[in-house]
C-alpha cells in the first residue's frame, strides 16, 4: 500500500491506474479503525482492483468543538492495521485540512427534511460538514464505488441523496454495522467509554432488539417511550431521541400498518459520550 498525504500526488497515481482500466473503490473514515471500518475495506477489496481509504478527520462535520478536540486519532496506528488489509496497489489518503480545503468550504447543501431530523436536529450542521467532505472526496478518488457503514443510518441516506442531487456516477455501497460480541455497534469513541458506562452500553442494542420483538404490543409511539424509560430506568444512560422513520424519506411512521421499510434509530449519552445505532423495523 501507498501513504498519500497531497491532493496532486492522489490524482496523478488514480490517472494512472485508470488509464490501466482498475476499478476504483474509496472508503472514507475518520481513523482510529476497528472491525467496522475493516468489513468497508474488505468489501471494497473483493469489489474493485484498487482500494483507496482515506483517513481524514473532518472538523467541518463536528458542531461540537469539545468533540472535534476529544475525537480520537493515531494514525501510525491505523497505518499498522492497513499494512495487514491492504494489497500493495492501494492506496491510504490522510491529508491534511490544507489539502482538502484550500480554501473555507462555504457550500450549503439543501437536504430538505433529511438532515432536519434525529441527528441533524441535534448537531447542526454536522450533515452540510458530511457532504462537504465527501463531495470533496469524491471529486478527487472520483471513485465507481463508495462504501458506508448502516451504522450510520441517515448518513448513509444523505450521501445517497447527494450523489443523487449532484448527478455523480458514483455507486453507493450499505455495508452492515458490526458489533462487538456483546451487541454494542463498533465505534472510535467506544474507547472513551469508562468501565462503568462500557458495561451499560449493550443495553442500546438490547432494547432495539427486544423493541422489535414487542413491537406488535404497541402503538409506534408507546414503543418509543418503552425504549427511552427502559434504557433509562436500566442504567445511568440518557437517550437524546429515539425515533422510528421510515427508511427512504426519514419521515416519522406514525403507525405500523403504514407501508415502506422502517428504521429505529436512537441516539444515547453515555457520560461525555454519545453513540448512535439502529435496527430495521421492517
Ligand atoms: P467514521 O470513521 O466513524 O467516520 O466511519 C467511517 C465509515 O465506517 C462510515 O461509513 C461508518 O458508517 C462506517 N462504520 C463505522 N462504524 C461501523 C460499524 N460498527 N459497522 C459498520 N460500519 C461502520
Amino acid at each position: 500500500m501507498l501513504v498519500i498525504k497531497t491532493q496532486h500526488d492522489l490524482v496523478e497515481k488514480l490517472n494512472d491506474f485508470r488509464k490501466k482500466g482498475h476499478s476504483i473503490g474509496l472508503v472514507p473514515t475518520m481513523g482510529a479503525l476497528h472491525e467496522g471500518h475493516l468489513s468497508l475495506i474488505r468489501c471494497s477489496l473483493s469489489r474493485d482492483s484498487v482500494t483507496v481509504v482515506s483517513v481524514f478527520v473532518n472538523p467541518t462535520q463536528f458542531n461540537d468543538p469539545e468533540d472535534l478536540k476529544k475525537y480520537p486519532r493515531d494514525p501510525d496506528a491505523d497505518q499498522k492495521i492497513l499494512e495487514k488489509i491492504l494489497r500493495p496497489g492501494d492506496l491510504v489518503f490522510m491529508p491534511d485540512e490544507r489539502e482538502v480545503y484550500p480554501e473555507p468550504d462555504k457550500r450549503v447543501f439543501n437536504f430538505g427534511i433529511l438532515d432536519k431530523v434525529m441527528e441533524g436536529k441535534f448537531r447542526p450542521g454536522h450533515f452540510n460538514g458530511v457532504a462537504q467532505v465527501v463531495s470533496r472526496l469524491f471529486d478527487m478518488v472520483k471513485p465507481g464505488h463508495a462504501y458506508f457503514g448502516l451504522k450510520d443510518f441517515q448518513q448513509l441516506t444523505i450521501i445517497k441523496a447527494m450523489v443523487h442531487m449532484l448527478d455523480l456516477p458514483i455507486q453507493i455501497i450499505s455495508c452492515p454495522v458490526i458489533r462487538e460480541p456483546d451487541g454494542l455497534a463498533m465505534s472510535s469513541r467506544n474507547i472513551r467509554l469508562d468501565e462503568k458506562k462500557r458495561k451499560e452500553a449493550p443495553l442500546i442494542y438490547r432494547t432495539l432488539s427486544e423493541a422489535v420483538r414487542l413491537k406488535n404490543n404497541y402503538t409506534v409511539e408507546d414503543l418509543k417511550q418503552w425504549v427511552v424509560d427502559h434504557i433509562e430506568k436500566h442504567s445511568s444512560l440518557r437517550v437524546e431521541y429515539f425515533e422510528i422513520v421510515h427508511t427512504d424519506t426519514l419521515q416519522t411512521v406514525l403507525s405500523w400498518e403504514e407501508p415502506g421499510d422502517k428504521q429505529g434509530c436512537i441516539a444515547v449519552w453515555a457520560g461525555k459520550v454519545r453513540l448512535i445505532d439502529n435496527i430495521s423495523f421492517t
